[in-house]
């Protein structure tokens, strides 16, 4: 005959102060737990901030590298530019600017620096404004009226009216200039486009005043290539 009850099988009661271990015991396996996660969401942030300076290092490298390339092609385009400009001063200093000359496959010089000729090689433009442009068809020097405030200088070079000093001289000598290239004698006939004439109002004047000046200060860069 057995001797087991049912009340020898139920697990023996958690007496007041075990419950209270357990749960401290919880509590710390909680914290533990928490404090890993925790260890783990700053490693990762850490790694993250690692990435962020990364790319950012990557990306100031490349834009210094972009700069730095900009920068080779500004000077080299500005060598460039000075190297055509000296060029371009050169063969119209050697060229007559007149037809004629003899050229033959071994010298073709004349096609560049003129002939001999009392006939010009240019032709004449009549610009929008009326003014009258000549251009070499040798060596494409062209020449327009002038424009007093492209003629302020210091310290030898060309600056803005405010900058310099007026050149009286270096001005009549361009103008002198012009006007003898407008009279160059030449069979072509001139090309011309519709004539306007043009105004800007004066604030202080309250009229329309001639704006030649500004339209050709404006237009300066300009060559009849
Ligand atoms: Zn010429």
């Amino acid at each position: 005959m057995s001797k087991t009850t049912a009340e020898n099988v139920t697990a023996p009661v958690e007496t007041l102060d075990d419950q209270l271990k357990r749960m401290q015991l919880e509590t710390a396996r909680m914290q533990q737990e928490a404090a890993k996660l925790e260890l783990e969401a700053k490693q990762l942030e850490l790694q993250e901030r690692q990435y962020h300076v990364q790319d950012l290092k990557g990306r100031i490298a490349d834009r210094q590298l972009a700069e730095m390339q900009a920068k080779n092609n500004r000077e080299s385009a500005g060598r460039t530019f000075a190297q055509d400009d000296a060029t371009d001063k050169y063969r119209w200093s050697v060229c007559t600017h007149r037809k004629g000359g003899v050229v033959s496959a071994r010298d073709m010089r004349a096609l560049t620096t003129g002939g001999n000729e009392d006939q010009y090689a240019v032709i004449k433009h009549q610009m929008i404004n009326g003014d009258i442009w000549v251009r070499c068809l040798r060596c494409s020097k062209t020449w327009a009226p002038q424009v007093q405030s492209n003629f302020y200088f210091r310290d030898g070079k060309s600056v803005a009216p405010r900058d310099g000093v007026f050149d009286k001289e270096k001005f009549a000598a361009a103008q002198a200039e012009y006007e003898r290239a407008v009279a160059f004698p030449t069979r072509n006939t001139m090309s011309g486009s519709v004539i306007c004439q043009f105004k800007k109002f004066n604030t202080e004047t309250g009229r329309f005043e001639d704006a030649a000046d500004l339209y050709r200060e404006n237009i300066r860069g300009t060559n009849l290539r």
